[in-house]
C-alpha cells in the first residue's frame, strides 16, 4: 500500500471537513495555510498529519503525553518489542470479560442509535463523532447503520491508523451545532472531567442530534491510558440530565462483572506486569464461561445492583439553541 500522501487529495479531505472545524482553545474558525491550519481569532496553528488535523492545544498535549507514558498496557506493549510475540498474545487472550452481554446489548443501542440519526439522512454533510475508539479499529461499531458508518468521524487523541481528527474531548475541535450524532463508549472513565466533555458533546451537536454513551460501572481499574472513575445507571443517567433520555441501563450485566472480579483477583498479588498479565492470562480462561450466565442475569430485575458496564442513549433536545 502507498503511503505518499497525494498534497491535492490532502487539501480537499481536510477542506470538507473545515466548516465543522474549530480551533479548540478560542472555538474561533480555522482557515487552511500551506500544509497547515491556523485560528482566524488566536492565529495559532495547527499541523495535518496526512488527512488528519492535530487540534491540540499546548495544555492538552502536555497532559496526553504525561498519561500514555505512564499506560501500562502501553509500557508492556513496548516491552513484548516484536510484532510476533505482541501477535501471540492477541492470538492467546481469553475473551473480555464483557464481550457477550456488552457486546450484543451495544449491537442492539447501536442499532436504535442508527434508527434516530436516521432524522440526518436528508442533511448536507452529516457527521457522526465517534469519541476515543478509533483505536479499536471499528470493534465498536457494530449495529451502526450504513449512513453513520459512511459518515463516521473518529476522533483520538493521537494520530494512529483508522483517526479522523486528532483533538482533546474537553475541548472539541468542532463548531456548535456542527455535528448530527456522537458515539463515546469505554471513554468517560479515562476522562479528567466528564461533565466538561458531556458538556462539549452538547455544544458541539445540532438539536435533535442523538448520542450513544457506554461506561464501566463494576470493573477492575484499568490504565487505557488512565482510569479515573466509575458509575452507577442513576448517576450515569444524570451526567446527560440536559439531554431527551430514550434509552438507559444495563450494558454488560452482573455474571460478566464476576467474571472480572475473579479475573483479577488472583493476578492482585503480583507487582511485576509479567507476572499480573500471565496470571490473568489463566485466570481469564478459567472464568470466562462464568459471563454466560448474563443470557439470564443480564436481564434480571436487580442486574443494575452490580451491572459491569451500564448505557445512555438519548438526544439534544430540539428546541436547545
Ligand atoms: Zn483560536
Amino acid at each position: 500500500m502507498s503511503h505518499v500522501v497525494d498534497s491535492a487529495q490532502c487539501t480537499s479531505a481536510v477542506s470538507g471537513l473545515l466548516p465543522a472545524l474549530a480551533c479548540p482553545t478560542c472555538r474561533a474558525p480555522l482557515a487552511a495555510q500551506g500544509g497547515s491550519l491556523v485560528c482566524t481569532k488566536c492565529q495559532h496553528h495547527y499541523s495535518v498529519v496526512g488527512d488528519v488535523p492535530v487540534l491540540l492545544d499546548a495544555a492538552s498535549k502536555a497532559e496526553i503525553a504525561g498519561f500514555r507514558s505512564d499506560a501500562e498496557n502501553v509500557r508492556l506493549r513496548q516491552q513484548l518489542g516484536s510484532r510476533g510475540v505482541a501477535r501471540l498474545v492477541d492470538i492467546i487472550r481469553p475473551p473480555h470479560p464483557f464481550a457477550f452481554t456488552r457486546r450484543r446489548v451495544n449491537h442492539a443501542k447501536r442499532i436504535a442509535f442508527s434508527q434516530l440519526a436516521a432524522a440526518s439522512e436528508g442533511n448536507a454533510s452529516p457527521r457522526f463523532l465517534d469519541i476515543g475508539s478509533g483505536i479499536l479499529g471499528g470493534l465498536n461499531h457494530s449495529g451502526l447503520s450504513a449512513h453513520v458508518r459512511s459518515n463516521l468521524l473518529p476522533l483520538e487523541i493521537a494520530p494512529t491508523s483508522g483517526v479522523g481528527v486528532v483533538g482533546d474531548a474537553h475541548k472539541l475541535p468542532f463548531r456548535d451545532g456542527s455535528l448530527d450524532g456522537a458515539l463515546i463508549q469505554g471513554v468517560m472513565e479515562h476522562v479528567r472531567d466528564p461533565f466538561l466533555v458531556v458538556a462539549e458533546i452538547f455544544r458541539t451537536l445540532k438539536p435533535g442530534a442523538p448520542v450513544f454513551a457506554e461506561v464501566p460501572f463494576i470493573q477492575h481499574y484499568h490504565l487505557d491510558p488512565v482510569d479515573y472513575r466509575r458509575w452507577t445507571h442513576y448517576g450515569f443517567e444524570q451526567l446527560f440530565a440536559n439531554f431527551t433520555c430514550d434509552d438507559a441501563g444495563v450494558a454488560a450485566g452482573p455474571a460478566s462483572a464476576l467474571t472480572d472480579m475473579l479475573t483479577e483477583f488472583p493476578a492482585l498479588l503480583f507487582k511485576s506486569p509479567a507476572l499480573y498479565w500471565s496470571t490473568k492470562l489463566i485466570s481469564g480462561w478459567l472464568f470466562s464461561p462464568i459471563q454466560l450466565l448474563d443470557a439470564v442475569w443480564g436481564g434480571a430485575p436487580r442486574a443494575h445492583v452490580m451491572a459491569g458496564a451500564v448505557y445512555f442513549l438519548g438526544r439534544k433536545p430540539a428546541e436547545a439553541a
